[in-house]
């Protein structure tokens, strides 16, 4: 989709030596290419029962809170630790060097709510397969994981996906 890849712009060895970020802020600034993302992660749930959109911190708020009021469904955020106020369930998930946790309200989901996962990117998988988890352990179904960018080579989507989860991405790129 070129209007999307055209929008998101690449900043070579940030934060460190070797990465590739993509930045969708860019995107997200660009009003064709904004509204574009969120009715292409919209398209395929369009008269679906999707109960709640859960985002992750934190451009996956921006793009999930925008995919949910389309959606007509209510919004979920799942934060790192220790910024929810209410009581949560938590989860821990691999970085480079080390572990994280990430968090989800307690009562954010009621068992049998039909949830998609929203985020920018994904690349290894760690950080949306430990998202997954999370809402599995309150039993909402999940019906799929979305994301604007799919990193291919670090193989997160097919990690996703042997989670018995659909993923949908709109761009790839090669590489890291
Ligand atoms: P992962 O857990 O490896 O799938 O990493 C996904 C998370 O890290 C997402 O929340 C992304 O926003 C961020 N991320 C990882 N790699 C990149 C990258 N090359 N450019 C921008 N964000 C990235």
């Amino acid at each position: 989709m070129k209007l999307l890849r055209d929008a998101i712009r690449t900043i070579p060895d940030y934060p460190k030596p070797g990465i590739m970020f993509r930045d969708i802020s860019t995107l997200l600034g660009e009003p064709r290419a904004f509204r574009r993302a969120v009715d292409e992660l919209v398209q395929p749930f369009a008269g679906q029962r999707i109960s709640k959109v859960a985002g992750i911190e934190a451009r996956g708020f921006i793009l999930g809170g925008a995919v949910a009021h389309q959606l007509s469904a209510g919004f979920v955020p799942i934060r790192k630790k220790g910024k929810l106020p209410h009581r949560c369930v938590r989860m821990a998930y691999d970085l480079e060097y080390g572990t994280d946790e990430m968090e989800i309200h307690v009562d954010a989901l009621r068992p049998g709510d039909e949830v998609i996962l929203v985020d920018d990117l994904i690349a290894t998988g760690g950080t949306a397969e430990a998202a997954v988890k999370l809402l599995r352990k309150l039993d909402a179904k999940v019906v799929a994981a979305c994301f604007v960018i799919d990193l291919p080579d670090l193989g997160g989507a097919k990690r996703i996906e042997a989670l018995g989860v659909p993923v949908r991405s709109l761009v790839d790129f090669a590489g890291h």
